[in-house]
């Protein structure tokens, strides 16, 4: 992922070295390559946009540094803009004051929620919590399955409707809403510090999806909504992000199946549209495939 925009961009300040001065013909130039790097890493137009003119301002007005040659200099500002675009500062799950500290998952069908929550929680678990998982995808057949498996392998218990439930109380079988909360209240009572709640999703937006994640986030009031991405997914990624954003208004944003041949251009996208942090990356089917996400370092990794 971003090997094609990294070779692209580091080619493009190659041009530059040796330069003693940059005239606004080589800033021009350089922000076309730019541009062309991102537009084929499908990076969506609009961001493709706003990014290449702040980078072209910021060009044509900085200051010759005694320190910094005019290509090190270019590549301080895409270096900077990059890492502002992923969320600036590395962002940490924010913990509740008091009791579990709730966080919910949101995204399409297949975007990588189930596996993700797996993952969470093993790494939650490394670090001294004690998660839960609570099941409400409630839609897809074999969903409270998946979970309950990848809760056994990480070692974390998992809260499932039972289906024969006639109560509230009794882990209600048919409505997620009512899943979510009891789940929630199960893991107070159990004391546990942080509970996963996994959701539905389809394969596209969809208006009964988006009112059900949505009676979810109000009934349980959770302290994060990730949502999670296919970094695979291009350039439907925008529109994706945007309807879940107006949705369930999500706080953070996990990109998975980054171990893919993606482009990268969803990540850049997503995170600069919705003006969310990336907080965490998918890197594989293995519950250890998942990383803190620091902004800083993948922007280095992209122009190094
Ligand atoms: P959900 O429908 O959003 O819950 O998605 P799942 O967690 O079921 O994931 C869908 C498919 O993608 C499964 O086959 C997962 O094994 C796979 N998957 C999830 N995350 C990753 C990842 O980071 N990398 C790769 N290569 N596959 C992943």
């Amino acid at each position: 992922m971003f090997n094609s925009l990294s070779d692209r961009l580091t080619a493009t300040f190659k041009n530059l070295r040796g330069k003693g001065r940059l005239s606004e013909a080589d800033v021009d130039a350089t922000v076309r390559e730019i541009r062309r790097a991102l537009l084929d890493a499908d990076v969506a137009v609009s961001v493709v946009r706003e990014f290449t003119s702040r980078i072209r301002e910021r060009a044509l007005g900085a200051e010759v540094s005694g320190a910094l040659n005019p290509s090190q200099q270019i590549v301080k500002i895409v270096n900077e803009e990059l890492v502002e675009i992923l969320g600036g500062e590395t962002r940490r799950i924010r913990l509740a004051k008091t009791g579990p500290t709730i966080i919910m998952l949101a995204g399409l069908q297949g975007a990588g929620k189930t596996t993700l929550a797996g993952k969470l929680s093993k790494w939650l678990k490394a670090q001294g919590h004690s998660p839960m998982l609570v099941a409400c995808d409630l839609q897809r057949p074999n969903a409270v399955t998946q979970l309950q498996v990848v809760g056994q392998r990480a070692g974390v218990p998992v809260f499932a409707p039972h289906p024969g439930a006639t109560s509230e109380l009794d882990h209600p079988a048919g409505d997620p809403v009512a899943v979510a909360s009891a789940g929630v209240e199960e893991a107070r009572q159990k004391l546990h510090d942080v509970v996963i709640v996994d959701t539905a999703g389809r394969l596209g937006v969809d208006a009964e999806m988006m009112d059900q994640a949505r009676r979810i986030r109000q009934a349980i009031i959770p302290n994060e909504v990730l949502f999670v991405i296919d970094s695979m997914i291009g350039q439907d990624a925008v529109n994706t992000a945007m309807a879940f954003d107006e949705g369930v208004n999500f706080t953070g944003i996990v990109l998975s199946k980054l171990d893919g041949d993606a482009r990268g251009g969803a990540a850049l996208s997503v995170a600069s549209v919705t003006g969310k942090p990336v907080m965490f990356a998918s890197t594989g089917e293995g519950l250890d495939d998942f990383e803190l996400f620091h902004p800083d370092r993948m922007a280095s990794r992209i122009l190094d």
